[in-house]
């Protein structure tokens, strides 16, 4: 199997950390690359499994240092994929997920090309407002910077390969879950190909010399 880079967008609120939850739960040939931002930890956020949080001196020079395969910044704090997280990940086999922005995203479309984008849309606008509101994280001003952010985040859905209308949680991780399922199957992803239609034919010609079945 060749690994899957699969990118989850959305605006804030769209549902990615919840789905990225879920298909972590569910999945193990599916890891999560962490993230470094300068954006201080929320409440039960912990260093190294939401984010790597980093001063913004020590981002700038991990960004010197060609450290990130990608980064952006956001809501007045940066935010930056490590090379090093997507190698380990694909290294150990397995599909790398990202949670990422849109300008990320394009980034990350640049360098792997067969990259597999979701975008995560809500239901409706209010519904947005609503369930940034109730997760609580932010204070109202942020709500409205991130809202007014959201509007030319929706406008990127079109370049995405995938859009998931997060309506009910169940059917979209489901969604999720289908594509995956499919994309992996794509014949110029599958590694051991050749491989597997050559047995497979030997085997169908030693059964034509073993003679008709019928017989
Ligand atoms: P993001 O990571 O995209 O900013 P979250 O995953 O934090 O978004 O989701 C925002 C809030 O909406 C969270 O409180 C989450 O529990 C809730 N939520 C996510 N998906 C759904 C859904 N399908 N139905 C109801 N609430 C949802
Ligand atoms: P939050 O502060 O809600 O965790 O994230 C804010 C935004 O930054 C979200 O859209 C999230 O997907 C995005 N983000 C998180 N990590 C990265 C990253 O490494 N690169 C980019 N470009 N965006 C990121």
């Amino acid at each position: 199997m060749t690994p899957l880079v699969v990118v989850l967008s959305s605006p804030s609120g769209g549902g990615k950390s919840t789905i990225a939850r879920r298909l972590l739960a569910e999945r193990d040939d599916l890891d999560y690359s962490v993230s470094a931002t300068t954006r201080p930890p929320r409440a039960g956020e912990v260093e190294g499994r939401e984010y790597t949080f980093l001063s913004p001196e020590a981002f700038e020079a991990r960004a010197e240092a060609g450290e990130f395969l990608e980064h952006a910044r956001y809501g007045g704090h940066r935010y930056g994929t490590l090379e090093s997280e997507v190698r380990r990940v694909i290294q150990g086999g397995q599909h790398v997920l990202l949670d990422i922005e849109v300008v990320g995203a394009r980034l990350v479309r640049e360098r792997f090309r067969d990259a597999v984008l979701v975008f995560l849309l809500p239901p409706s606008g209010k519904l947005l407002a609503e369930r940034l509101r109730t997760r609580g994280t932010e204070s109202t001003e942020v709500i409205t910077a991130r809202l007014t952010r959201a509007q030319e985040e929706i406008a990127a859905a079109v370049e995405y390969d995938f859009v998931i209308v997060n309506d009910d949680l169940e059917e979209a991780v489901h969604a999720v879950q289908a594509i995956l399922e499919m994309e992996a199957r794509r014949t110029s992803r599958q590694r051991g190909l050749s491989a597997l239609l050559e047995r497979i034919s030997h085997e169908v010609a030693a059964e034509v010399r073993r003679g008709d079945p019928n017989g």
